[in-house]
């Protein structure tokens, strides 16, 4: 599947707002946002001034597109599937997103970001319920167990990463048993609980125009 490989920061300066792209370096002083948090380009800071509502709705569904970095086509189709669940389509998109194998993967804490996730889940890195599984898009269903495979425990990556779990935050509708290096998905969150800052309501109406 493709996907963008250009540099992570930009993306976050775009949009103005720490996107959580690069692992140990979002946390720290190195952050470009810190330094420099204004659109990238020679016109970056006259770029602020322009903001329709239209341009507002895009650039909210841009900067959740990015959080999980995923291209227009596969993020429309979580919208077209949050639509048609009970609910409201908002939380509703923003829940099936959480729900991705790579996301849970990142907040378990088996992983510096979504990215490294990715690369180490489509590497036969991860099972679930004790089945390997190597789909970023996995979605999980409450109760499932996310653990790095028996030859994969001892990355220096997982190891390295698990050692800061908590440090970055957590969310609780996950567990993780860090001795175990086993995680769980243990309810199913609603939207106040959901660490996203975006206002999913423009991009519902950014996708009902
Ligand atoms: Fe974004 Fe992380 Fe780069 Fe900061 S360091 S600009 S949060 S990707």
């Amino acid at each position: 599947m493709a996907r963008y490989t250009g540099p992570a920061c930009k993306l976050c300066r775009r949009e103005g707002t720490k996107l959580f792209l690069k692992g140990d370096r979002c946390y720290s002083d190195r952050c470009a946002i810190e330094k420099r948090n204004y659109p990238p380009g020679e016109h970056g800071r006259a770029r602020f001034s322009r903001r329709s509502n239209y341009r507002i709705q895009l650039r909210e569904k841009q900067k959740l597109r990015r959080m999980y970095q995923l291209l227009e086509r596969q993020f429309r189709n979580y919208f077209k599937e949050a639509e048609k669940r009970k609910g409201v389509t908002g939380e509703n998109l923003l829940k099936l997103l959480e729900q991705r194998l790579d996301n849970m993967v990142y907040r378990m804490g088996f992983a510096p970001s979504r990215a490294t996730a990715r690369q180490l889940i489509l590497h036969n890195h991860f099972e679930v319920n004790g089945k390997r599984v190597n789909i970023p898009s996995y979605q999980l269903s409450v109760g499932d167990r996310v653990a790095p495979r028996e030859k994969s425990k001892n990355l220096l990556v997982i190891e390295e990463t698990l050692k800061g779990y908590g440090s970055r935050g957590t969310v609780p509708y996950i567990s993780v048993d860090v001795g175990k290096k086993e995680g769980a998905y243990v309810e199913e969150p609603t939207r106040d609980i959901i660490p996203v800052p975006v206002e999913e309501n423009l991009i519902v109406e950014l996708y009902s125009k």
